[in-house]
Order: C-alpha cells, then sequence, then structure tokens
C-alpha cells in the first residue's frame, strides 16, 4: 500500500477560456514540470503539446462518443496518484476554472476521501472573461451591482428548474453556461417571470478565441437569435443591463486588441516581451 509520502500530489488546474496563453503562469509552471496529464475537449491543444508528460490521458467528449463517465476520471486520478512507482505530479487540466460547472469540486472531493494530497490552481472563467471579449463588463456600478453564473444545462427529467422570478427581478446580471439548447427557454421563463423583454442579451460562442462570434440581442429574441446565427457550444448567454454595454466598448476592444496579436505575445516569451507587452498596453496609474 502506498503511504502518503509516496502518494502522488494532483493540480486541479484551470486552463483559462481558451487561448493557450491564459493560462496563469502557477498553472503552466505545473504543466512544465509534470509528469501525468489528465485532460479534456475544452483545451487548447497547444497546451498539450507544449506539456512533456510522459503520461498524457485525454477523458473529453470525441466525435459520436461521449466524455469518460466522471466517476471513473475521478478513480483515474486517485489510483494514477496511488499507483507505486507512479507519476508524482499529476496535472488535472481543465477548461475555464476548475471550480465552475468544471466539476473540480467532485474530482477535488475524491482526492480527499482518498487522502490523496490536492491543490486547485484556479483559471479565468469564461463567466466573466468570454463576456469581457464581446465587451461587456459582468457587474457596474451604475448598471448592476453583481452577477450570477447559473448553468443552463436541464437535469435528467428535462427540468430548468430555477428561481425565476428572483433572477427576473433581482436587477443583477444573469451568466448562463451550457444554455445553447436552452436558450429559448430561458428567455421564455425570465419573461413570464416578469422581466422586461426588452433587456439586452449577449451571446458570445468561443470567447477570447480566434473564433469568437458574439451578437447582441434581447432577452424576447434570445431563443430565436441563436437559432438564426447557428450559435453552438462552447458559448454564455449574459443577460442584464450590462451587455448593452457592447455597443460601445466591443469596437474600442478590438481595436486596441489589433495592436498586439496574441501569437506575438506567446511566440515571443521566451524574450520576455510577455513583459513589455503588459507595460506597454497597460496605463498604470502610478506609471
Ligand atoms: N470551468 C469552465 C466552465 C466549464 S462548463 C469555466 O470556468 O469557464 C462548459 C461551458 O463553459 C460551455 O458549455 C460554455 O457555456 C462555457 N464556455 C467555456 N469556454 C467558453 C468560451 N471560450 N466562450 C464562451 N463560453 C465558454
Amino acid at each position: 500500500m502506498s503511504t502518503l509520502a509516496s502518494t502522488g500530489h494532483v493540480y486541479l488546474v484551470g486552463a483559462g477560456p481558451g487561448p493557450s496563453d491564459l493560462i496563469t503562469l502557477r498553472g503552466w509552471r505545473l504543466l512544465m514540470v509534470c509528469d501525468a496529464l489528465v485532460y479534456d475537449h475544452l483545451v487548447d491543444a497547444e497546451l498539450i503539446e507544449a506539456c512533456q508528460a510522459p503520461i498524457k490521458v485525454y477523458v473529453g467528449k470525441v466525435a459520436g462518443r461521449h466524455a469518460m463517465p466522471q466517476a471513473e476520471i475521478n478513480a483515474l486520478l486517485v489510483s494514477l496518484a496511488k499507483r507505486e512507482s507512479g507519476p508524482r505530479c499529476i496535472v488535472r487540466l481543465k477548461g475555464g476554472d476548475p471550480f465552475v460547472f468544471g466539476r473540480g469540486g467532485e474530482e477535488a472531493l475524491a482526492c480527499a476521501n482518498a487522502d490523496v494530497p490536492f491543490e486547485v490552481v484556479p483559471g479565468v472563467t469564461a463567466g466573466t472573461a468570454a463576456a469581457a471579449a464581446a465587451g461587456v463588463p459582468v457587474t457596474h456600478r451604475d448598471l448592476s451591482r453583481g452577477v450570477v453564473f447559473v448553468t443552463g444545462h436541464m437535469s435528467g427529467d428535462g427540468e430548468l428548474d430555477l428561481p425565476w422570478d428572483a433572477f427576473a427581478h433581482c436587477g443583477l446580471t444573469l451568466v448562463f453556461f451550457m444554455a445553447v439548447s436552452t436558450a429559448d427557454r430561458i428567455g421564455r421563463a425570465l419573461i413570464d417571470a416578469g422581466m422586461r423583454s426588452s433587456t439586452p442579451a449577449m451571446i458570445v460562442q468561443e470567447g477570447t478565441t480566434d473564433r469568437q462570434r458574439s451578437l447582441l440581442t434581447t432577452v424576447s429574441d434570445l431563443g430565436e437569435s441563436v437559432r438564426r446565427a447557428g450559435i453552438e457550444a462552447p458559448a454564455i448567454l449574459v443577460i442584464g443591463k450590462v451587455a448593452s454595454l457592447a455597443e460601445t466598448l466591443s469596437h474600442a476592444e478590438s481595436a486596441r486588441r489589433g495592436d498586439v496579436r496574441r501569437s506575438d505575445v506567446w511566440s515571443n516569451s521566451a524574450d520576455q516581451s510577455v513583459d513589455r507587452y503588459s507595460i506597454a498596453s497597460c496605463s498604470h496609474p502610478h506609471a
């Protein structure tokens, strides 16, 4: 039996919402030194290629087949960590932040229950990043004093059992994940609960990536807009007054982003031009 000292350490690492350079520095360093990597489909291929771990296990969806069941992923992490002469540093790389709809909590519990040491390395969640990339700040002092992250995924019996009355009247920004196929129902449920039909809604597909598509609509046209534009997962729906800021901010943001392309930043990172980029593009109040 393995003792705690010989047990591998599991790192639940957030890869960010898409592009490889949105992983945290801590996550990147772990990726460079780990000896086992377990990853799924929302993770950029550049990160997987950059990792030199001798063990790499893909547990995501492949065309026509479901992802590995969660219980099997949990068991895999524990068995890798407890394998005699097995990997010492196991990175479980997940899209966005591991604890935001990433089932990272279930994997952390599996490790805790099996006495496997683990650490969570947070990531940039699509819930804020994809919205921002489309010109939507999820909070704003004058428009929204908070944000609610919600799953639009139906439960097994096809129900979307959510507090619609509270959502319709709270005045907070609502960010729905996994909601492409339920967008129509979400829009109708909010209006039935009393939300103004003209409330702005932003749909962002593959936010922050080169393939990003975004669409500003209203809550009453949500389902129709998703259908007409052929929106596909991964996408978020951002509902609330802040969505209207995209009219101004999305243009300003894309103009700024045009200055430095992501690939420039990433490919030059070895000669530290990342630092130059950060300095050049941030207007620091004390600079
Ligand atoms: N842990 C992730 C969420 C995983 S659930 C996070 O923190 O971001 C998967 C859902 O996240 C997708 O169905 C979609 O709703 C959302 N998502 C992930 N990446 C996205 C992206 N680049 N743009 C828009 N939505 C995204």
